[in-house]
C-alpha cells in the first residue's frame, strides 16, 4: 500500500500511546476500564463496534474484530492495559504525563506494554480505513490484569468467551524488538516461555527449648537445603526452542562465538556451555535460565519466639520450569540437589503455570522473519524462549500459536528488558514508527 501516509500513522500511534499513558492503570488496583473505554471510543469513532467485558467493577476488557474473507483462520493481536507501580521520586519525568523529550515518549507502560497496544490499535485502524481485503479475521484485544494476574483479564475471557479470541496465531509481548550484540542486530521472536512453580519448601525437625540445642532443628535443616540449592546447578535440558535460539544466534555471531556454539550444540547438551562463549554476565545468566529449571529463594518464615526451637521452617521459592518439565519433575531435581534426609523436607505448591513451546516451522514464523528482514536487511530474526511468563499461558489454551512479536527498532545499547518496569520507562518515537510499519506489513499480507 504505497498510498499510506506513514508520518500520519506514526503520529497517530504516538497520540494513542500518550492517551494510554495518561490513564493511570497501575495494578493493583488496575482500574483498566478507563483504558478499555478510551480504546472503545476510538474504535467507535472509526466505525468499529467493539465488545466490552467488565470482569469486575472497573476491570475492563475490550475486543474488536475486522472480518477477513475466511480463507484463513483468524489472527489475534492482544495486549494488556495494566502497568506496574512507580516510585515517583525516582522518575525525572511524570510517569503518567506521556510527555516527549529528546525523541522519547516517557511514561509507565510505554514499553510494557501500552506502546505495543498503541501500535496494534494503529495497525487495526489503518487496516479498517484502508478497507484492506484480509484473508484472516484480525482480532484486537486489550485486556486487564496481566501484571498482578488475579485473573480479571484475558484468563477470564479465555474461560468465558473463548469464541472471541480463538485464532490460528496470536501476537503480543515479548519479542520482535531489536537486540544489539557487538555489531550484530538480532530480532528475537518469542516462541516459548518457561512455566512458573511457586513453592514453599518446608523443613521439619524436633521442637525444643532453645537453651538446650540439638541438631534436629528445622531452621538448620532449611539452611542446609537453601545452601545446597544456592551452590548447585539443576540438570541441563536442551529444549527445541533453546537449540533453535543457540543455533541461529551462533550463525549470526559467526567467528569464535559461532564456532563455539556449534561445537557445544554437537554435544547435545551433555555438558554445560563453556564460559568463553558469552562475555557479558547478563547473557550468560539468561542462557543459563534457558537451559535449566531454576529456583530462587525469595522469602523465609520460621519461629514464633526466640527461646523455642520451631518444628517447621519455610522458604518461599520462585521456580521456573522449562518446556516439557512438570512441577513434580522440578521438585525431584531440587530434592536431588538437597541430598540426604528426604523425609525432612516437604514441598507445597502455592501456584503453578505450565511452560509453553510453539513450533517455528510454520509459514507465519517464516513470514515474520521475512518482513523483519525487509525493514532491516542486516537484522537477524531468531527464535527465543522467555524465562518469564506472559498472558500467552491463557491464550494458548485455545489452541492459538502464540508468538511474542512486538516489533521495535531500538538504538544500540537500548534493551527492552532494561526499559520495561524501569524508572523513566520510555520508548523512542522512531522505534514506535518503525514497529507500526512492520506490524502493518505483517498483518496486511499474512
Ligand atoms: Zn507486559
Amino acid at each position: 500500500m504505497s498510498d499510506l501516509n506513514w508520518n500520519a500513522i506514526a503520529d497517530e500511534s504516538l497520540h494513542l500511546l500518550q492517551g494510554l499513558i495518561r490513564l493511570n492503570t497501575v495494578n493493583p488496583p488496575g482500574n483498566e476500564k478507563i483504558a478499555a473505554d478510551y480504546i472503545a471510543s476510538i474504535l467507535h469513532s472509526n466505525g468499529i463496534a467493539p465488545i466490552m467485558i467488565e470482569t469486575a467493577p472497573q476491570r475492563g476488557n475490550v475486543v474488536a474484530r475486522l472480518k477477513g474473507d475466511g480463507s484463513l483462520p483468524p489472527l489475534l493481536l492482544y495486549s494488556h492495559t495494566d502497568v506496574v507501580p512507580v516510585e515517583r521520586e525516582k522518575w525525572t519525568m511524570d510517569p503518567f504525563g506521556g510527555d516527549v523529550k529528546d525523541g522519547y515518549v516517557y511514561g509507565r507502560g510505554s514499553i510494557d506494554m501500552k506502546g505495543i497496544g498503541a501500535m496494534q490499535l494503529a495497525v487495526f485502524l489503518t487496516l479498517a480505513r484502508q478497507g484492506v481485503l484480509l484473508k484472516r479475521d484480525v482480532i484486537l484485544a486489550a485486556t486487564a490484569d496481566e501484571e498482578n494476574d488475579t485473573n480479571q483479564g484475558i484468563g477470564l475471557l479465555v474461560r468465558d468467551h473463548p469464541e472471541l479470541l480463538r485464532a490460528e496465531y496470536a501476537f503480543s509481548e515479548f519479542g520482535g524488538f531489536s537486540l544489539h550484540i557487538g555489531k550484530h542486530t538480532f530480532y528475537p521472536i518469542q516462541v516459548a516461555e518457561k512455566g512458573t512453580a511457586w513453592l514453599r519448601l518446608r523443613a521439619k525437625g524436633r521442637p525444643g527449648h532453645a537453651s538446650v540445642p540439638h541438631d534436629d532443628n528445622a531452621v538448620l535443616h532449611l539452611g542446609h537445603a537453601l545452601w545446597r540449592i544456592g551452590r548447585s546447578n539443576l540438570p541441563l535440558h536442551l529444549t527445541d526452542s533453546a537449540r533453535g535460539f543457540i543455533e541461529h544466534f551462533g550463525n549470526g555471531m559467526g567467528g569464535t562465538v559461532g564456532r563455539g556454539m556449534k561445537a557445544w550444540l554437537a554435544t547435545h547438551g551433555r555438558i554445560e556451555p563453556p564460559n568463553f562463549i558469552f562475555k557479558t554476565e547478563s547473557i550468560k545468566r539468561e542462557l543459563y535460565a534457558m537451559l535449566h529449571n531454576t529456583c530462587s529463594p525469595t522469602g523465609l518464615k520460621a519461629g514464633s519466639k526466640t527461646n523455642i526451637i520451631p518444628s517447621e521452617a519455610d522458604a518461599i521459592l520462585d521456580c521456573r520450569t522449562l518446556p516439557g518439565v512438570s512441577t513434580s519433575q522440578l521438585i525431584n531435581e531440587i530434592r536431588a540437589v538437597i541430598g540426604r534426609n528426604h523425609e525432612r523436607y516437604e514441598f507445597i505448591v502455592d501456584s503453578e503455570s505450565r511452560p509453553l513451546e510453539f513450533p517455528t516451522d510454520t509459514p507465519m514464523f517464516q513470514h515474520l522473519s521475512k518482513i523483519i528482514k525487509q525493514h532491516d536487511p542486516n537484522g537477524i530474526p531468531i527464535p527465543y524462549m522467555l524465562t518469564g511468563a506472559t498472558d500467552a499461558k491463557h491464550v494458548s489454551q485455545l489452541g492459538n500459536i502464540c508468538y511474542g512479536f512486538s516489533p521495535m527498532k531500538f538504538k544500540p545499547g537500548e534493551r527492552f528488558m532494561d526499559l520495561a518496569h524501569a524508572h523513566d520507562e520510555r520508548l523512542s518515537i522512531d522505534a514506535l514508527a518503525w514497529g507500526v510499519r512492520v506490524l502493518y506489513d505483517v498483518v496486511s499480507t499474512c
